[in-house]
């Protein structure tokens, strides 16, 4: 099964694939976790676009398609997968109809109000990427990571002034793509609102 999950940054796409891989048996690319695990490893990839990432802006198409090609080519992902976060742009989903046929473009619907709580409330493992909410989904220990006891981060975007630039950025060029999946006659909207169990559920019953 092919899918890409589209969906304002913050709707929960990051937190129902990594349910969703081992449900369907299909690898997790996610574009954002690439860029950070170069960012962190300093790679010439990661320094290039760190303060790129931190404000909340957009990677360069080309540069983003590129990743996503080279990840393509590795084996487990020829049965299928689920793309978090790319494409973002028009130009991105054109390249991937060039690259792989799409099953299903699932849409996560989330109101304004809520994305700016999940996002700002969000805490991540920087060694793992496992991500908490401070309400939503708290650690057992405050600020410490249930597996690896390590501290948790906030990563730099989820803070005030990079969430408004990216909720800018996704209604400019993300939101868009919106249309052109539906024209295509792949777009499924799942309502992101109620809790992971739930979200879940609904998009194994629109992607059977
Ligand atoms: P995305 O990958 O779309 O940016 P995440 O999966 O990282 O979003 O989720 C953003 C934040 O919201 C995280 O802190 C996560 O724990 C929390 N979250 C995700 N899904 C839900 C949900 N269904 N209900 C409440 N909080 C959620
Ligand atoms: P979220 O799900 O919270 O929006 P991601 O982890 O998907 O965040 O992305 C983090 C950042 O990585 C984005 O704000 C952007 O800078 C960069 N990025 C991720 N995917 C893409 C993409 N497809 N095109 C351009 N930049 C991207
Ligand atoms: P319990 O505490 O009953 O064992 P869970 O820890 O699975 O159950 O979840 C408790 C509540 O936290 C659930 O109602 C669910 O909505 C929410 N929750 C669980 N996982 C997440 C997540 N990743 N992000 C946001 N909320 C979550």
């Amino acid at each position: 099964m092919n899918l890409v999950f589209l969906g304002p940054p913050g709707a929960g796409k990051g937190t129902i694939a990594s349910e969703a891989k081992n449900l369907f048996g299909i690898p997790h690319i996610s574009t954002g976790d690439l860029f950070r695990s170069h960012i962190k490893g300093e790679t010439e990839l990661g320094k290039q676009v760190k303060t790129i990432l931190a404000a909340g802006d957009l990677v360069p198409d080309s540069v983003t398609i590129e990743m996503v090609k080279q990840r393509f080519l590795e084996s487990d992902a020829q049965n299928g997968f689920i793309l978090d976060g790319f494409p973002r742009t028009i130009a991105q989903a054109d390249a991937l109809a060039e690259m792989k046929p799409l099953d299903a473009v699932v849409n996560f619907v989330l109101d304004r109000d809520l994305i700016v709580k999940r996002l700002s409330g969000r805490r991540v493992c920087k060694s793992t990427g496992k991500t908490y909410h401070i309400l939503y989904n708290p650690p057992k220990r405050e600020g410490i990571d249930d597996e690896t006891g390590e501290p948790l981060i906030q990563r730099d975007d989820d803070k005030p002034e990079a969430i408004l630039n990216r909720l800018s950025v996704y209604e400019k060029q993300t939101e868009p793509l919106i249309a052109y999946y539906r024209e295509k006659g792949l777009l499924v909207d799942i309502d992101a609102s109620p809790a992971p169990e739930v979200v879940l559920e609904a998009l194994v019953k629109v992607v059977q």
